[in-house]
């Protein structure tokens, strides 16, 4: 048998998961940058975040009132209330300078420093002050006994000197912006994001721009990946369109390794006369790692480690190419990019339409889910076929179906994988 028939017809199928592996033993973890914060929401730390201080590194009240001994307002009632001498105020960002001695009291603001000597804050609304204008003095009468301890945070009650606040991998949000700057990092370490090469191959192939040609389409995969890339926090760097010629394909390949970190290609896997990554595969200096997934759309779905980086080639069909991304590109961004559980996070759903398609291999159909009656229900985004593009701008996850023959129906609890940040109108990712 010629090689070129046996990568043609004579292909191993690994599942999903096992590409996916593949993919990951090959990924190359990027160096760092050190990035302002304001620029790094989204993006994943390189580096683990200690707390070089306690939180709150002073004993801070928690609400507006007055820092007494609760020694000393042991018997207060609203009958019989415990009257204190005002020896100071302190307002939030001062230090106190008087101790709370037996019989004073320190009017205090919320979230300043409580003064030694006193071990409870009492709220304002519980307590009356009053002036003594012939001594100069302020007084504050107590009606309750409040326990000790009350309304004051300890020091460190929050976060201890030395705990691990977030671990490398970790994505900044809003709650790990707030750390980061709580403890003082203006600039942090990140991974570089990744710049992903996106070449279209197929003599069919129009430039966006170009008119419209008898037989021809406009080249649309390049941009639904870009979109892809950047959603998974890649870089994306739009190539040119190459046409079915396999030795154009492999230099131009061969050449975009020099700047990229990741080749994606779209077009020419399947077992057609003019399928140029075959091509390219049959003589190329690289090593397949596999050209054929259990899996639909994207059965012909290959990759390659050539010259020390990754090429993923995605079927040129739109909906396959879709698809493959998220399963494939997307995860070994997010590795590439520091995440150690990169891998699409599956939920559950109800089938809000029957499925009677059986499939050799398990399915990935490109879902649109839907709230109803306080339960997650999802259904097909359009029709369920790879070269059908309509669909995918109503795709807000991927709906595994498993291979069998028996269908699915209605109401069946089946497997989703949220696609978030790419469908405007989602009603929920
Ligand atoms: P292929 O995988 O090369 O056989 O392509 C499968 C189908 O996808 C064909 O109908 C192609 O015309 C179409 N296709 C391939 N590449 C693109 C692209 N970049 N944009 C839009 N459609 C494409
Ligand atoms: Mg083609």
């Amino acid at each position: 048998m010629k090689s070129e028939t046996k990568l043609k017809f004579g292909r191993k199928v690994v599942s999903v998961e096992e590409a996916r592996n593949l993919l990951y033993s090959y990924a190359e973890q990027l160096d760092t940058e050190a990035v302002p914060l304001f620029s790094a929401f989204g993006r994943r730390l390189a580096v683990p975040i200690y707390a070089d201080h306690p939180v709150p590194h002073f004993r801070r009240s928690g609400v507006d009132g007055y820092a007494v001994r609760s020694e000393d307002i042991k018997h207060a009632s609203a009958d019989q209330p415990i009257r204190l001498n005002v020896i100071e105020m302190i307002p939030s960002g001062t230090v106190p300078q008087h101790t709370v001695y037996a019989g004073t009291a320190s009017r205090i603001m919320t979230g300043a420093p409580v003064p030694d000597g006193a071990d409870v804050v009492v709220m304002l609304e519980m307590t009356d002050s009053f002036q003594d204008k012939e001594l100069y003095s302020s007084w504050v009468s107590i009606k309750k006994n409040i326990p000790e301890g009350s309304n004051i945070t300890p020091i460190a009650g929050e976060i201890g000197l030395g705990d691990l606040l977030l671990a490398p991998g970790t994505r900044i949000g809003a709650g790990e912006a707030a750390l980061l700057a709580a403890f003082g990092y203006a600039e942090i370490s990140l991974y570089r994001k990744p710049k992903v090469a996106i070449f279209a191959t197929g003599s069919e192939l129009l430039q966006v721009e170009e008119r419209l040609q008898p037989g021809r389409i406009r080249n649309s995969n390049s941009y639904m990946l870009a979109a892809q890339v950047e959603a998974a926090g890649g870089i994306p760097v739009l190539m040119p369109i190459l046409s079915d010629d396999a030795s154009q394909v492999r230099s131009a390949i061969e050449e975009a390794f020099h700047h990229a970190d990741l080749v994606l290609t779209t077009g020419g896997v399947s077992v057609g006369d003019y399928d140029v990554l075959v091509d390219v595969f049959e003589q190329f200096n690289g090593h397949l790692l596999f050209n054929k997934v259990a899996m639909r759309p994207g059965t012909p779905t290959s990759a390659a480690w050539w010259r020390n980086k990754l090429l993923l080639a995605l079927s040129g069909n739109p909906g396959a190419a879709f698809v493959g991304f998220e399963l494939f590109a997307k995860p070994l961004i997010q590795k590439m990019l520091g995440s150690l559980t990169p891998e699409p996070k599956a939920i559950s759903a109800y089938l809000d339409v029957d499925y009677n398609k059986s499939s050799a291999y398990p399915r990935y159909i490109r879902g649109t889910t839907l709230v109803q009656n306080g339960s997650l229900w999802v259904k097909p985004a359009g029709i369920d076929k790879s070269s059908i593009m309509i669909s995918i701008k109503d795709a807000d996850c991927l709906i595994y179906l498993p291979a069998g023959g028996q269908g699915f129906e209605r109401g069946s609890l089946v497997i989703v994988y949220p696609i978030p940040n790419l469908r405007s109108q989602s009603q929920i990712f």
